[in-house]
């Protein structure tokens, strides 16, 4: 999706969001927790074609707070 391709209905009307703000903020609309004192804001791209969401954390410390924090899937 970040190449700009729906992998739901292969359209190139993607659009990111990464620049709109608030990106989070105290409604905490676009970010998602982390842990108790940490939330991570989300990169949102959409597909205006048949309106298709996926969202990224681009913030590394971030990532890298989840992967010691979080368990581990499979
Ligand atoms: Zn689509």
């Amino acid at each position: 999706m970040k190449q700009g391709k729906c992998p739901k209905c292969s359209s190139t009307e993607v659009y990111c969001g990464s620049a709109i703000k608030p990106k989070s903020g105290p409604f905490g609309s676009n970010s998602i927790p982390v842990s108790l004192a940490s939330i991570a804001a989300l990169d949102n791209y959409v597909c205006t074609q048949c309106g298709y969401v996926e969202s990224y954390i681009p913030d590394p410390t971030k990532l890298k707070e989840i992967s010691i924090k979080w368990p581990k899937v499979g």
